[in-house]
């Protein structure tokens, strides 16, 4: 379990997908919309696929 809070700017967000690729137990998308699920995985691999989003558009705290 992870405690790290996840923002997500939707402006910046090209939807490339590389989050929802590589970590679908923490970024899904639900009816639609962009969910964040920081419980779904550890920091490490968290900040794994923070550092692949080709836009920018996610960081942690
Ligand atoms: S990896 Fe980054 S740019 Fe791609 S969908 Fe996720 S937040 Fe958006």
């Amino acid at each position: 379990m992870s405690s790290v809070e996840i923002n997500w700017d939707e402006k910046i967000c090209i939807h490339a997908g590389e989050c929802v690729k590589g970590l679908p137990q923490v970024f899904k998308v639900e009816d639609g919309k962009f969910v964040i699920d920081p419980g779904g995985a550890s920091v490490d691999e968290i900040r794994g696929v923070v550092a692949k989003c080709p836009s920018g558009a996610l960081s942690i705290k």
